[in-house]
């Protein structure tokens, strides 16, 4: 697309992402950040690339395809960056997912076999294998599965490494710079106001996270994208004792459920510099940022019923961030039908980290018009869940 002009709006890891795709396939792109880049909700989260904690659907393919996508994309990363693709911290550890009560096994055991029937590689590990893969998980646990396709990153870095490879394709970065409403033409948005001055060009891509409902609202096409709040505990290093991303088999439920009050499950997984993270709760709490002592103690009450060995370990510091929700529980990827020009990439909840790659991939064929990866209805824009039924209200005209 040589000499066509992108804006991307946001530079947390799905931004970067698009940036990367639309960068490398000759758009001029430029990317818009208010604060810095990778800033926000990237860099308060956990670096999971999973496939285990979905079920056979849109979600799933897109979970395969963005697995299949990473170790291809920082191999090119690293051709033109070595330092920024090795400060990922890929790590093919895979998954294993511990059910502690017999109904959670029944419930893990149904899972894991339709996910078999989609192309997962799934293991049912017995407790003897269960303590040679993870010797310091609880004993008292009625099932085990093994997801050897599961991975983690760095976030930070791997939305930087994305980035840099943007940059290197000629894409430009705009820090500090916050897009506050949309100049159309007619039905076409032509250019982004912002707080640095008016930015024209021919295609807008909202990839602004938790914010894109509010982005959207002031482009004059809101979309139902909101913030749902993750509190995460991080350990002072240890030696290592957990080996895989080790999950508690309530996490898919916690991921699944709609419901607005809190939701905590295990999550437990080690990092190269000897912190453990232990994840996640789950709470509809708008952008209230504030931490919550009740919800951490909950995380690390569920933490050490999976890890009794955790018992001693200090807890060195706790964070927060907001996953972009859709009520749907699927990212929005595609075409705004109300204003052309612009395109959303978002709403990944606790995923976006995951699959960054994959759905930049879809934005890159979908703009240009190619035959997809997958099958991108289910991600299209103007689903219920994501319209919210609300009709757009009229927008500023400006020629
Ligand atoms: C506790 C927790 C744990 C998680 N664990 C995982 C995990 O293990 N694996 C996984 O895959 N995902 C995980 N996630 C989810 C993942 O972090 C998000 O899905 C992902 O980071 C979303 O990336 P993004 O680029 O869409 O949003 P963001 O990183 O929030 O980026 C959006 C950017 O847009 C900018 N912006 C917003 N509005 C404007 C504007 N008007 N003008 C200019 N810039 C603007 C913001 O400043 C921001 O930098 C977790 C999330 C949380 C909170």
């Amino acid at each position: 697309m040589y000499g066509t002009s992108a804006v991307v709006v946001g530079a947390g890891i799905v931004g970067c992402a698009c940036a990367r795709e639309l960068a490398l396939a000759g758009f001029e792109v430029t990317v818009v950040e208010r604060g810095a880049a990778a800033s926000a909700t990237t860099a308060h989260g956990e670096g999971n690339v999973l496939v285990s904690d979905k079920g056979p659907g849109p979600e799933l393919q897109l979970a395969q395809l963005s697995r299949r996508l990473w170790p291809q994309v920082l191999a090119a990363a690293a051709e033109r960056s070595a330092h920024a693709a090795r400060a990922v911290e890929w790590e093919p550890k895979g998954g294993i997912v511990v059910a502690t009560t017999d109904a959670g096994a029944r419930e893990l055991t149904r899972f894991a076999a339709g996910q078999r029937t989609a192309g997962v590689h799934t293991e049912i590990l017995d407790a003897d294998a269960l303590a040679a893969a993870e010797p310091y998980v609880t004993r008292d646990h009625a099932a085990a599965v093994h997801y050897p396709e599961d991975a983690q990153v760095q976030p930070a870095a791997a939305a930087a490494a994305l980035l840099t490879d943007a940059l290197a394709a000629g894409a430009t970065l705009r820090t500090g710079c916050e897009v506050l409403g949309a100049v159309t033409c007619g039905e076409r948005i032509t250019a982004v106001r912002t707080s640095t001055g008016l930015l024209e060009a021919d295609c807008f891509v909202n990839a602004a996270g938790p914010w894109s409902g509010e982005l959207a609202t002031r482009l004059g096409v809101p979309v139902d994208i909101r913030p749902r709040r993750g509190d995460v505990l991080v350990t002072t290093p240890v030696p290592p004792m957990v080996f895989h991303k080790v999950y508690d088999a309530d996490y898919v439920g916690a991921v699944g459920s709609s419901a607005e009050d809190l939701q905590t499950s295990a999550v437990v997984e080690s990092t190269r510099g000897g912190s453990v993270l232990i994840g996640s709760s789950r709470r509809r709490v708008g952008f209230d940022d504030r931490l919550r002592p009740a919800v951490l103690s909950a995380v690390a009450a569920k933490a050490l019923r999976l890890f009794p060995a955790l018992a001693g370990v200090p807890v060195m510091r706790a964070y927060g961030g907001f996953r972009p929700y859709v009520p749907d529980h699927l990212p929005v990827i595609g075409a705004d039908p109300r204003l052309s020009g612009l395109w959303h990439v978002g709403g990944h909840e606790g995923a976006g980290i995951g699959l960054s790659v994959g759905s930049a991939r879809l934005l890159r064929e979908l703009m240009l018009g190619q035959p997809t990866e997958m099958d991108t209805t289910p991600f299209r824009v103007d689903r219920p869940a994501v319209l919210g039924g609300r009709p757009a209200p009229a927008r500023e005209e400006t020629a």
